[in-house]
């Protein structure tokens, strides 16, 4: 990588004071698995994934306005796949290949030309990050991304393993919270799950920081 390591936050203050960087001509935002199966209704719903729609729109109008890169991640998986309770795995049957499960959420806003990066295609493998097994890093390089924002469901599986992965590979990593949330309506262990990514030197940010107008929901 010719991507330089940033101090991890231990080197200066506490996690929870750390200003997010700027977007800039550097960054891109990442749309974590906003298919059809993980919002409700789907094999692997997210409760209440359908109130974040409007935010993701104004993010990804924002990051489209500046000409800023913009990539999707999606679970597309082989109708055997392994992580499937059929084959002994721990999910149902989601996210595969072609079917409707698998699709972005009609009510998103895509932009054309959006880069999507497929993961979990090889039957024996999983892919918990949108990092392993893909060309997800190399696209960025090309783009000469440093700095990603994250965004997407659920908070403590696909979206957490994405930024721990953003940032043991050397980016600069900024989940943006206001538009990702978990499995757990009881929301247990929320707080542990963004501890291990700003441990792991991710930022948290909210769209008021990033320059998003203030939206109503
Ligand atoms: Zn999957």
């Amino acid at each position: 990588m010719k991507l330089s390591k940033h101090s991890p936050p231990s080197d200066s203050s506490p996690a929870q004071t750390l200003i997010a960087p700027q977007p800039d001509q550097h960054s891109a935002l990442l749309l974590v698995d906003l298919q059809n199966d993980f919002f409700p209704g789907g094999a692997l719903a997210v409760p209440e994934a359908n109130s974040l729609i409007p935010l993701i729109n104004a993010y990804i109008k924002h990051f489209s306005r500046q000409g800023w890169p913009i990539l999707a991640t999606r679970d597309w998986h082989p109708a055997n796949h392994s992580s499937f309770v059929e084959q002994q795995g721990p999910w149902p049957v989601h996210g595969v290949q072609g079917s409707r499960g698998a699709q972005f959420h009609s009510d998103l806003v895509l932009p054309p030309g959006m880069m999507v990066i497929s993961k979990g295609t090889d039957p024996k493998k999983d892919s918990r990050s949108g990092f392993d097994g893909t060309s997800l890093a190399d696209r960025l390089e090309d783009l000469n991304v440093q700095t990603l924002y994250v965004l997407g469901l659920p908070t403590e599986h696909c979206v957490k393993h994405t930024v721990l992965d953003g940032c043991q590979r050397g980016f600069q990593v900024v989940l943006l919270t206001d538009a990702t949330k978990g499995s757990d309506p009881q929301n247990d262990g929320a707080a542990n799950v963004l501890q291990e990514m700003t441990d792991a030197g991710a930022y948290l940010a909210h769209s008021r920081d990033i320059g998003i107008p203030p939206f109503s929901h």
